[in-house]
């Protein structure tokens, strides 16, 4: 408590010597101790359950947001608790110099489940998108042809918040102030097919691209554009790497999204809704691929641990459940309907409804702006998030049930109406 001085004299704090009472010691507001990176609401939830978040003080939200796409199978799955406190009690982790059990058995899986043969486990998406870049390096390295490095990305994509993936994603707002960014990737605009071949040159080792840009705005790539993106690899001798780590896990209705398009990428990186909650991230390759990934090219202290295993394989268990992903197919229509019906009583607010699955944004008109929404939701104790392209997110619990969707469309029809009309343009 020594050094509490220095921070109340900026008067942010509010501190009683040796208050005990539960929560963080300053003042109303987020405590400054934490560094403010984000801009937060001003909401702290104390549990969980299904679709649902709690505050202490018993006000309860309906989650629209699943953390951004992780909590997948809701809050405090019973399933997932249970595979959590079982493995809490055996082993946390020993370290990857050994065979770890858990690892194994969830590797297996996907790769029985995906077009992929090997699998590295890690913790968070950054870790997924970075791993599948070396992955696409090294295997041109290791097959002789090491001067392609160079990875084609697409504006408005996001790949997280590493050095890497930073300039991968190439948001110049996210790499200001962060010195040089890290050489090797190529942006084109979304969309722009001319834009993309012109991109390739003989540095060129692949493409990476979200089968539906999340943090981008909701935008869903076309089936016949990542089929073109397929063949154009092939081609040219060229890696696909898909991001599904917002899209993948039954978000789209199928297990990966880049199912609906009938092709395969060569690597795939995976994270938010494989954990349900619990910190996992992978990135898969084909067996040709990963050629280059031997031992000693790669290693994560975390990565695969043997809690993180233990959920990620009881994740897989429920949604490769039979029927879930077809459930999953029939939420997404009667979202759909709801909020096509929202569009049409609010013209003046909604421009757009789009999504694949469960993956769904709303595009506000011009002259509106997400945190409004976001803020008149909240109101109305739903939770949604923004994106980029004027959209506001709903990414629900994959097993939502149909009345939470009749109240979630209530709410949103709520919020809506607290909107400003927007000024005619
Ligand atoms: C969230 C996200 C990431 C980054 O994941 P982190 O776990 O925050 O590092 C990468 N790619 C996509 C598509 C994402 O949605």
């Amino acid at each position: 408590m020594t050094d509490r001085g220095l921070t109340s004299r900026q008067g942010t704090l509010a501190i009683v010597a040796g208050a005990t009472s539960a929560g963080a010691q300053h003042g109303p507001g987020p405590s400054p101790a934490v560094m403010p990176t984000y801009a937060r609401q001003d909401l702290v939830f104390a549990r969980g359950e299904g679709a649902w978040l709690e505050t202490e003080a018993g006000e309860r939200y309906l989650d629209l947001a699943s953390g951004v796409a992780v909590n997948a199978l809701g809050h405090a799955h019973p399933r997932l608790v249970a595979a959590l406190r079982e493995q809490a009690g055996k082993l946390w982790h020993t370290s990857n110099l050994y065979r770890v059990e858990g690892q194994e058995r969830v590797a297996e899986r996907l790769v029985e489940l995906t077009f992929a043969d090997r699998v590295f486990f890690c913790n968070s998406g950054a870790e997924a998108c970075e791993g599948a870049i070396k992955t696409a390096r090294r295997y041109h390295h290791v097959n002789g042809a090491p001067e392609r490095w160079r990875i084609i990305t697409f504006e408005g994509a996001f790949h997280g918040r590493t050095l890497a993936t930073l300039a991968a994603g190439g948001n110049p707002k996210y790499l200001d102030g962060f010195g040089p960014e890290a050489p090797g990737f190529d942006h084109v605009p979304f969309g722009d097919h001319e834009a993309l071949e012109r991109a390739v040159g003989p540095e060129t080792a692949a493409i990476m691209i979200e089968p539906v840009q999340g943090e981008g705005g909701v935008r869903v790539v076309p089936d016949q554009c990542l089929k073109g993106l397929r063949d154009l690899c092939d081609d040219k001798g060229l890696l696909l790497i898909f991001d599904e780590v917002q899209t993948g896990i039954g978000r789209t209705g199928r297990l990966f999204a880049h199912e609906w398009a009938g092709i395969a990428p060569d690597i795939m990186a995976v994270a938010k809704g494989i954990g349900g909650g619990f910190p996992v991230g992978a990135f898969l390759a084909t067996e040709a691929a990963a050629s280059g990934m031997t031992a000693g090219t790669h290693g994560s202290t975390f990565g695969g641990n043997p809690l993180a295993m233990a959920v990620a394989d009881a994740v897989l268990d429920v949604v490769t459940e039979p029927g879930f992903l077809a459930e999953v197919q029939q939420k997404t229509s009667r979202f759909k309907q709801a909020l096509e019906g929202l569009r049409d009583q609010f013209p003046d607010k909604i421009a757009e409804v789009r999504g694949q699955g469960l993956l769904m944004g709303l595009r506000l008109v011009p002259g509106l702006a997400p945190p409004q929404l976001v803020k008149a939701a909240i109101e109305e104790r739903l939770l949604l998030v923004g994106a980029g392209d004027n959209v506001v997110r709903i990414l629900p619990p994959l097993n939502i049930t149909d009345e939470e969707i009749g109240q979630t469309a209530e709410r949103l029809m709520r919020s809506l109406e607290r909107l400003p009309a927007a000024a005619a343009t």
